[in-house]
């Protein structure tokens, strides 16, 4: 089964000679820590000081990482993709925005992709992120338990209106929403708004998916222990299982404040704590599952177990999801075998998505496997095409 993530030629099918070395030539610089490390304070700098540098971002690491601007630009990869039965995921990636009317805007973003996916097969889901809608120092408030001034309770009280309102669209248009996941520190109130709402939208299926990220090793028991209440009230669970983006954040905090560290002891532990998840929905019927991963072992366990279960390889409970721009091999080769496979696609405007793009050049470095695996696969076929020699 392994196997088939080392087919290159579907690998990079819809990469022209261009992109391929742009991917190549990327990598190579991301691989290197320093070079990261001083990229990204010239470039916030340069974005600062209204530097001129936002083509020469565009023309590298956002055409690479993104879609587009807009939903629309977002169209030509999206069409691309699904020729190769690669579905997209278009996520609305601008961060750090702090004001009610961003807020907003991100809310009636996720409410038109809602629409605009509607009768699109290729889209087969909407996303949006738990700070897009709303300020993080609120979630924090309430998660720590602290009491929120007058203003905050109206400010939180938007916030669920707003994930009220993208649920509803949801599931009147019948298009399941991901809502990714964040640091530990502000997570519990987001999760417990998403487990209401879940109670409430997934009631025939799963439309609301909330996202575990299993580097928490408290991951596993909050799954059974939402899993009891879903029982008793008769509801769907739809999750996306991730290992976690926050790592060194988190560590740093714990290390600070001097609370336990809420991430696994080492890499092993994630790995198992990840596999441990998809197993457990694996076992029930009223769990939907959207394993978004990286990593080749994990997407071969989900592989085997829908073999062994006699799980066909294209229900809809069940996903494989990669980021635009990373791990072609397993997004593509999954697909040609007939898995359901979407692919993040972020869009937005250049200087507003950098965050998300350090983010990726960050991970690309400290996960050092990933890169090397990227740059071998990118370097054989380069040869394949004879590119070099
Ligand atoms: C479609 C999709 C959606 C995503 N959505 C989210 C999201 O909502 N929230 C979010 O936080 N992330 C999200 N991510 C990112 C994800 O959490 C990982 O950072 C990324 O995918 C790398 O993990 P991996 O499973 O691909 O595999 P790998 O490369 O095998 O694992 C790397 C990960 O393992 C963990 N890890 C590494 N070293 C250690 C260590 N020493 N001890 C403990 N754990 C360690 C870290 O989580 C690290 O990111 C998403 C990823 C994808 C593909």
């Amino acid at each position: 089964m392994k196997k088939i993530f080392e087919n290159i030629i579907t690998a990079f099918s819809i990469k022209t000679d261009t992109e391929l070395e742009r991917a190549y030539f990327l990598f190579k610089m991301i691989q290197s820590e320093p070079l990261v490390r001083i990229g990204t304070a010239i470039t916030k700098f340069a974005l600062k000081a209204h530097m001129p540098v936002e083509r020469l971002i565009r023309a590298s690491v956002f055409d690479h990482f993104c879609g587009g601007v807009t939903e629309e630009d977002c169209e030509e990869t999206i069409v691309k993709m699904y020729r190769k039965k690669v579905h997209s995921v278009l996520d609305y990636s601008v961060e750090g925005k702090e004001t009610e009317e961003q807020f907003d805007l991100a809310m009636l973003k996720t409410l038109k992709i809602l629409d605009f996916v509607k009768e699109k097969d290729s889209i087969p889901f909407a996303v949006f992120k738990p700070t897009g809608f709303g300020k993080f120092s609120i979630y924090q408030k309430i998660t720590e338990e602290k009491k929120l001034t007058t203003a905050e309770e109206l400010e939180w009280d938007s916030i669920v209106e707003r994930y009220e309102k993208v649920c509803q669209k949801a599931h009147d248009n019948n298009v399941p929403l991901l809502i990714d996941s964040e640091e530990s520190w502000m997570q519990t109130a987001a999760d417990d708004l998403i487990e209401k709402l879940m109670e409430k939208y997934n009631t025939k299926k799963a439309i609301v998916f909330n996202t575990l990220q299993m580097y928490r090793h408290d991951r596993m028991s909050y799954l059974k222990k939402i899993h009891e209440k879903a029982k008793i009230k008769g509801y769907h669970i739809g999750m996306k299982i991730v290992r976690g983006a926050y790592l060194e954040k988190e560590r740093n905090r714990a290390i600070e404040k001097g609370y336990e560290s809420p991430i696994c002891k080492d890499k092993a532990t994630t790995d198992k704590n990840y596999n441990d998840a998809i197993y457990y929905m694996m076992q029930q019927d009223k769990m939907a599952i959207f394993a978004g991963t990286h990593n080749e072992e994990s997407s071969l366990f989900l592989m085997q177990l829908l073999e062994k279960q006699n799980v066909a390889k294209d229900d809809l409970r069940v996903w494989f999801g990669q980021l635009y721009g990373m791990s072609d091999h397993i997004s593509f080769n999954l697909a040609a075998h007939g898995y359901n496979v979407a692919k993040y696609l972020p869009f937005g405007p250049v200087r507003d998505v950098m965050p998300y793009l350090i983010r990726r050049a960050e991970e690309n470095t400290s996960v050092a496997g990933q890169t090397s695996r990227e740059l071998k696969l990118l370097k054989k076929e380069r040869k394949r095409r004879k590119l070099i020699k």
